[in-house]
């Protein structure tokens, strides 16, 4: 066992670090406070090979392995933490699905342009009532000639109101065997949006209205029984999730480590008292601990997709250091860090929407316990007796 990175590791953190340092660290605060999606960033990060990083070169990525994206998706928001979503964005989210799971005219038609940052996908998993319960979802697939009519309604939604495109999760029949993904362009006739609603994170999204929305043969990513497929490449949108959570909270710690040795009050820096070395102190080992469980998760998934296991625990690790050491950090800066022109204050409020996010703090606890009891816990309640 190795706890330290490669040499080849530790010099892609050193250059990507390098990269965001001197190009993304000056505009953090703006970008942090910018409802729009930063195009421009993923441009730039396109085009220094930031993009589909675990993704074939053949398909245009660069064949590299997950933790090769951890690592980058850290160095990124240690700089920029608005950036890091660019990362998600062209690594761990639904271009992962497409990029795995997809034809090679999909490939060519999608994945090429979303590879490039020219365009934007977003995830349509969620419904109004189908959110934890996912597998509930009612959004319809129904066979019309060769292709498809959509009907439903999807919730919650990031980067919607920017995007190209849509991966939707869809039935195409009763059960979670029924269950399948689609792709379905903004323009479709019957694809519509709500209004926009922001989250606290201050990234917003729209309900998704499909009304007959007719898709042709060619745009089924995943037909029916395609789920467990589709879940599976889900849990590397969970590590990048874990990894930026648990990036914005180290970043958080460190800008408040710096406040303690430079703020004085009672006559001497504040790092002097006790209740908040003790605070440092506990944060970090959590933020460590968390650290070394997402690199086991994304070490041992590269001959593949992350175990669901480990992918919970590192998630869950994750999740709840960033968001404590970002909450402890705006604490320790006091009003200072209540403000909006600390990064402190976006760190603390997207960490927190990540505890929700693709999975939440309760779901990955579920799941934990199946593997510990060996058996699956059903969460619906038993059927009544004939
Ligand atoms: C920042 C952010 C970004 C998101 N991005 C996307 C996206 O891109 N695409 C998309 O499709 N969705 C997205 N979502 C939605 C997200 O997947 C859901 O919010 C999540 O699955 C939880 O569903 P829900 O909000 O409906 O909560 P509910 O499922 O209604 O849960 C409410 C509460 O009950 C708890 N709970 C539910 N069931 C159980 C159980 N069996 N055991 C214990 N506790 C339980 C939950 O943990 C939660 O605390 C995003 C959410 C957020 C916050």
């Amino acid at each position: 066992m190795d706890f330290k990175l490669t040499d080849t590791q530790r010099q892609f953190h050193s250059a990507v670090s390098g990269f965001a340092g001197r190009h993304l660290n000056e505009g953090a605060l703006r970008r942090a406070h910018d409802n729009d999606y930063p195009s421009d960033v993923a441009r730039m990060l396109s085009e220094q090979g930031l993009m589909g990083i675990t993704i074939a070169e053949a398909d245009g990525g660069q064949g590299g392995s997950l933790m090769d994206a951890v690592i980058a998706i850290q160095a990124i928001a240690a700089e920029c933490p608005r950036s890091a979503d660019v990362i998600q964005a062209g690594n761990f989210g639904a271009i992962r699905v497409l990029a795995e799971f997809g034809s090679g005219a999909q490939k060519e038609k999608y994945l090429t342009p979303l590879l490039a940052g020219e365009r934007i996908i977003s995830l349509g998993m969620s419904e109004p009532e189908a959110g934890s319960a996912v597998t509930e979802l009612k959004t319809t697939a129904t066979p019309d000639g060769d292709g498809f009519r959509l009907n439903g309604t999807k919730v919650f939604s990031s980067h919607i109101v920017h995007a190209d495109v849509v991966l939707a999760y869809v039935r195409f029949g009763p059960g979670t065997d029924g269950i399948g993904s689609v792709l379905i362009d903004r323009d479709m006739e019957g694809f519509s949006l709500g209004q926009p609603v922001r989250y606290m994170g201050g990234d917003e999204w729209a309900q998704i209205y499909l009304e007959d929305v007719y898709i042709p043969p060619e745009n089924v990513v995943l037909g029916p029984g395609g789920f467990k497929r589709q879940i599976a490449g889900f849990n590397v949108e969970r590590l990048g999730n874990s990894a930026r959570a648990l990036a914005l909270g180290k970043l958080a710690f460190s800008i408040a480590r710096n406040h303690a040795l430079e703020r004085e009050q009672f006559g001497r820096p504040i790092c002097e008292f006790q209740g908040l070395q003790w605070k440092f102190a506990d944060v970090l080992v959590d933020l460590d601990a968390a650290e070394l469980l997402l690199y086991r998760a994304a070490v041992n998934a590269d001959a593949g997709f992350p175990s669901a296991e480990e992918t919970a625990i590192a998630k869950l690790a994750c999740n709840r250091a960033g968001f404590n050491a970002a909450n402890e950090a705006l604490q320790v800066m006091g009003a200072a860090g209540y403000s909006e022109d600390s990064l402190v204050e976006y760190c603390f409020r997207r960490t927190r929407g990540w505890m929700i996010a693709g999975g939440s703090l309760e779901m990955m606890r579920n799941r934990i316990a199946e593997t510990i009891f060996d058996r699956r816990f059903d969460q619906r309640p038993p059927k009544p007796a004939d």
